[in-house]
């Protein structure tokens, strides 16, 4: 039997609801998920914790940590770096967990590419539609309008990517959503464990 964890990876434009998303996700005990907090050059917004939300570093940081290989995938976002942590990732798949990715697609992307595909569980947020993110991206204040323009111009862009992920959902009603996602990774982990 194959006791490495999966990656489940988890995309979908700034405000669509992911973070809730995964948030409820981790509770679930039967799906033996683990977070992997990502490294950004973003600065905290109010309320987030370095080593809980992210590790916060700076741009000289980030690129000497990109010479040195230490991490699995990284991308530009608007104006910042992101990146996940290969150590961390390697070291809980090989333990069987199932390691939870938030990342945006082009990062994803390299992740399907170097991973075998049975060892990704891709899913795909996608908003009912734009204006509803931007509704969304507006009650959060996290952002200045030029960014919000910003991440809605990205929001398209990535939308157009969500093809290439095995899973789309559509978060109308959260409870539906963490429902639908909870027996899609249900359902990926007890087919890889019946191998
Ligand atoms: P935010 O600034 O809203 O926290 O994140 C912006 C975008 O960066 C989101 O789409 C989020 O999924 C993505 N992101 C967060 N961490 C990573 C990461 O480690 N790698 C990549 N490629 N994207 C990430």
């Amino acid at each position: 039997m194959d006791t490495r964890g999966r990656i489940i990876l988890i995309s979908g434009p700034s405000g669509v609801g992911k973070g809730t998303i995964i948030k409820e996700l981790l509770k679930n005990d039967n799906l033996n998920l683990i977070y992997s907090i990502s490294t950004t050059t973003r600065k905290p917004r109010k309320n987030e914790i370095n080593g809980k939300d992210y590790y916060f570093i700076n741009e000289k940081e980030f690129e000497k940590r990109i010479k040195r290989e230490k991490f699995l995938e990284w991308a530009r976002f608007t104006t910042n770096y992101y990146g996940t942590e290969k150590k961390y990732v390697e070291e809980n798949l090989i333990k069987g967990k199932n390691v939870i990715l938030e990342i945006e697609t082009i990062g994803a992307l390299i992740i399907m590419k170097k991973f075998p595909p049975k060892d990704v569980v891709s899913i795909f947020i996608k908003p009912p539609n734009l204006r509803e993110l931007r509704i969304r991206l507006e009650k959060r204040k996290t952002e200045e309008e030029e960014l919000i323009d910003r991440r809605i111009k990205r929001a398209k862009e990535e939308i157009e990517m969500a093809y290439e992920y095995k899973y789309k959902v559509i978060n109308g009603n959260l409870e539906n959503t963490i429902k639908k996602i909870e027996k899609i990774i249900s359902k990926e982990i007890n087919k890889k464990n019946n191998k």
